[in-house]
């Protein structure tokens, strides 16, 4: 008697329609982008880095799951998180607890971990790559979904000492949200580190915006306002 098939789990669209407007403000003047040709039969249509006219932040458009790129675009990535990881020594040395966000199969947390031996590395990903990364040591915890799912929240809430989300916000629906869900499950005076645009597509204006958002969001910034990605602390008065 031949085995049962292996359960199949059926794909996650690789691009969701494009939006019209801002997904942090609603607004609808975007930064004109260039005109595309329709995508052919079975390829997808091209995702970019667009910008919002009135509150000057980016979302990629349409939104697009963060996922490996091909071998010069993956080699960017670990010098992009050893980088990020030395950043946050400088503010937090010896964390106990980190969440990574949007892990995937846990590139970062493999990477920071070199800086931060004693780190206990939880992920959390939209699909069940982390679950694999789980099982290969690569984080202690896993969780399946999203920040702002009210059982993911309620369970990790004020529970970190650092939380990094990479190229997360930008391919959220809300990520206005997720920024403020991220911010709590910090523990107060919880450092926050956001990786935010592509690197090819510089936009210096877009981690202003940012900046200017955590503040909204009872954070005060501790570097990289003007760089590509963002170090925040959870103020001790935040609720
Ligand atoms: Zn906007």
């Amino acid at each position: 008697m031949s085995a049962p098939p292996a359960p199949s789990v059926p794909p996650v669209p690789r691009y969701r329609p494009y939006r019209a407007d801002c997904p942090w403000c609603g607004s609808r003047r975007l930064r004109a982008r260039p005109r595309r040709e329709e995508p052919r039969q079975g390829e997808p249509g091209r995702s970019v880095l667009e910008r919002c006219a009135d509150c000057r932040l980016g979302f990629r458009n349409p939104p697009v799951p963060a996922e490996a790129g091909h071998a010069a675009l993956r080699a960017g990535v670990r010098l992009r998180h050893a980088l990020a990881a030395r950043a946050m020594l400088r503010h937090c040395p010896e964390p106990e607890s980190w969440l990574d966000v949007g892990t995937g199969d846990a590139d970062f947390p493999l990477a920071a971990r070199a800086h931060f031996p004693y780190t206990s590395f939880d992920g959390l990903d939209a699909t069940h790559r982390v679950l694999r990364a789980r099982a290969v040591e690569r984080v202690e915890e896993a969780f399946v979904g999203r920040l702002t799912d009210p059982h993911i929240a309620s369970r990790l809430r004020a529970r970190y000492d650092v939380v990094s989300l990479f190229q997360y916000l930008e391919s959220v629906p809300d990520p206005r949200a997720e920024l403020r869900a991220a911010v709590r499950v910090l523990r107060p005076g919880g450092h926050l580190l956001v990786g935010v645009a592509d690197p090819r597509r510089i936009l210096p204006a877009h981690p202003v915006g940012l900046a200017a958002e955590l503040v909204a969001q009872g954070c005060t910034v501790l570097g990289g306002a003007r760089g590509q990605r963002v170090v925040a602390r959870r103020d001790w008065s935040a609720a």
